[in-house]
């Protein structure tokens, strides 16, 4: 496992992927690709692994094939349906113990991903949680 750098977390926000999107990450990757991308390269659910201070959230949309090809990133704000797709090159860091690449784009915000925790506590539907005695 590579070595936490204090305690940082990602953001976390997620949104579901409106069918729009879909097609639009599908005609981005197939625009420029032999390789033909379909509905289910596309990701459903979208999560912000992004430590960011500003007002939109990233999600990974479909990843790209190819070592050097990027990914596709949906944007959105808090309560808006995503609209927004950019394809993004990936983050050239690498983790200096075992060779890591990070998983965000080239120029993100926060740390890179290994620097990075899930929230310690995800959501639950209130009827999982743990009754206190
Ligand atoms: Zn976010
Ligand atoms: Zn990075």
């Amino acid at each position: 496992m590579p070595k936490r750098i204090g305690q940082q977390y990602i953001c976390g926000q997620r949104a579901l992927v409106p069918n729009s999107l879909v097609g639009t990450a599908l005609t981005m990757a197939n625009a420029k690709s032999s390789s033909k991308y379909t509905a289910e390269d596309v990701q459903g659910f979208l999560v912000c692994t992004i430590r960011h201070r500003g007002p939109v959230h990233y999600g990974v949309l479909l990843n790209l094939r190819g070592v050097t090809a990027g990914t596709l990133w949906a944007l959105w704000r808090d309560r808006v349906e995503p609209v927004s797709v950019l394809e993004l090159p990936d983050c050239s860091a690498v983790h200096s113990d075992d060779d890591a690449a990070c998983s965000e784009f080239e120029g993100h915000p926060g740390g890179h991903s290994w620097e990075l925790s899930e929230l310690p506590s995800p959501r639950r539907p209130a009827t999982r949680l743990p009754r206190w005695p």
